[in-house]
């Protein structure tokens, strides 16, 4: 299982800038992208060359931080590379250091990095598969299988990558955001759904502090979202659409065409980036994700509206809707909870009574806004319950006269297999409190969710794609993109 995930690759443009250090900018880069994963990291860097003294490689667990220090980057040398951070999983390689990526694996044409954002939803068909093949598996991450799978296909031919990435393709219909890295070469590749995000940029010189695009590009940039772009001087391209492989090489990059999907079904991105995952600033099919987040706060003040005081959020992820509502109601938007910004993610602790604990560690009672007041408190989703049930106690505890708790997004009732830590059916809150006792078993005096209809309008308004735009809402309705096979 590999999960929520942040994948980057650079490669610079020919004559190489002297100035340009890849490995530094790798680096900065997944700093930006730390949100997608916090559990473990690694760059790979290489001058185009294949063999083991060729590329270099530096990986570890905790923060990219605390991982990378200024000597071990010095020691990435190069002129292209990928990165990685890495989601903490519920379970099974967990803290196993050989699944953290990219992974390297050398083959009959090379050394190969692969970095991977997704789970194969065919995975243990796919791992059986490689098995009878005769190829060992060091991990159980579904990363190291599609690098096996790359190395293991045909043709012989040392540089039709294309055509090996093609038949991966083939194999699996989702759900990875690729960066593949050979010889002189990267290759971003989205599954056909285009079940998880990858953008291409250009690495423009930074003159008196501004990134100047007039000048000719220095570089080429794959990454997860756009928001480390500002931080080291690129700009956004395009996406890579659902089903294709880009190649870049040190000239810059080019389409070598989009696969379809099956019975010509829509694509399936995750419409969870949206609710939660994506960091606000980036840009995702043509939106910036604060402003579709904002705005599935009015469309939820529209579904389900009430009289109050004021609105607020459970900081961070929530502020964006908690604004939009409050825009739509004109009830005035005020702070209610400070979070205490070291205490660590409270949502990949591995037990409930870690978490419950962790929620109350997180945030403190702006006692003076609360007192008094009917309020309506805002989160981008309930997932276990963990976090809203202290919270509606601290409010009330702080003399909150009314409590109304509104979600910018549906009950989650089903697990995911595309990516997503989602807990087991059993552990979501939907499934396990009827929607109408909610409310009461939180101690508030309402609860309303965001309906899947106006969620899927709040992020297609105004998504502008090249293509036939889709989402996925699996984890909403248990629509899966393709049928489950095991
Ligand atoms: P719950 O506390 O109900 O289990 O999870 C919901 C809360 O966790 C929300 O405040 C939401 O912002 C956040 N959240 C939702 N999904 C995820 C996730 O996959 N990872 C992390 N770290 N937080 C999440
Ligand atoms: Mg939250």
């Amino acid at each position: 299982m590999e999960h929520y995930c942040g994948v980057f690759g650079c490669i610079t443009a020919d004559p190489w800038p002297t100035d340009l250090d890849v490995a530094q900018l790798i680096c900065r880069a997944l700093i930006g992208l730390q949100h997608r994963g916090q559990e473990s990291a690694g760059i790979v860097t290489s001058y185009g060359g294949v063999n083991a003294k060729d590329m270099f490689t530096h990986k570890g667990h905790g923060l990219v931080n605390q991982i990378f220090e200024t000597a071990d980057l010095a020691a990435l040398k190069g002129n292209l590379g990928v990165g990685h951070t890495r989601y903490s999983t519920h379970g099974g390689c967990g803290s196993n250091t050989t699944a953290v990526q990219p992974f390297v694996v050398d083959t009959v044409h090379g050394l190969l990095a692969v970095a991977h954002n997704g789970e194969l939803i065919n995975a243990k068909k796919l791992r059986r598969e490689v098995l009878k093949r005769g190829v060992g598996l060091s991990s159980f991450s579904d990363s190291e299988l599609i690098t096996q799978m790359l190395s293991l296909s045909p043709p012989e031919d040392p540089d039709d990558w294309p055509r090996r990435i093609k038949q991966l393709i083939e194999s699996s219909p989702l759900s990875y955001s690729l960066v593949i890295m050979h010889a002189k070469k990267l290759y971003a590749v989205r599954d056909p759904f285009g079940n998880r995000p990858l953008c291409i940029g250009r690495l423009n010189r930074i003159v008196n502090c501004i990134s100047d695009n007039t000048l000719p590009a220095i570089g080429w940039v794959v990454s997860s979202e756009t928001c480390p772009f500002s931080s080291i001087g690129a700009e956004l391209i395009r996406e890579v659409l659902p089903g294709e492989i880009v190649e870049i090489s040190s000239k810059g990059f080019k389409s070598l065409g989009i696969l379809g999907r099956p019975d010509d079904t829509p694509p399936a991105f995750c419409i969870f980036e949206y609710v939660y995952f994506s960091r606000p600033d980036s840009y995702l099919e043509g939106q910036m994700v604060y402003s579709v987040r904002m705005n599935c706060g009015r469309m939820l003040a529209k579904e389900s509206a009430v009289e109050a005081d004021i609105v607020s959020t459970i900081p961070e992820s929530a502020t964006p809707a908690a604004r939009g509502y409050s825009e739509f109601t004109g009830i005035p938007y005020v702070e209610v909870l400070c979070k205490n910004r070291y205490v660590g993610r409270s949502f990949i602790q591995p037990t409930t009574r870690l978490r419950e604990l962790a929620v109350a560690q997180k945030f403190g009672p702006y006692v003076d806004n609360i007192a008094g007041k009917r309020i309506i408190i805002v989160d981008d989703s309930i997932v276990r319950g963990t976090t809203m049930q202290p919270m509606v106690a601290l409010l009330r505890n702080s003399g909150a006269k009314e409590v109304h708790i509104r979600v910018a997004s549906p009950p989650i009732r089903h697990p995911c297999y595309m990516g997503i830590n989602i807990p087991t059916k059993e552990e979501l809150i939907a499934n396990r409190v009827e929607l109408d006792k909610l409310a009461e078993y939180f101690g508030a005096n309402s609860l309303k969710y965001l309906t899947v209809e106006g969620l899927k309008e709040a992020v297609s308004e105004r998504a502008r794609t090249e293509r036939e735009l889709g989402h996925c809402t699996a984890c909403l309705t248990g629509q899966y993109p393709v049928a489950l096979e095991w």
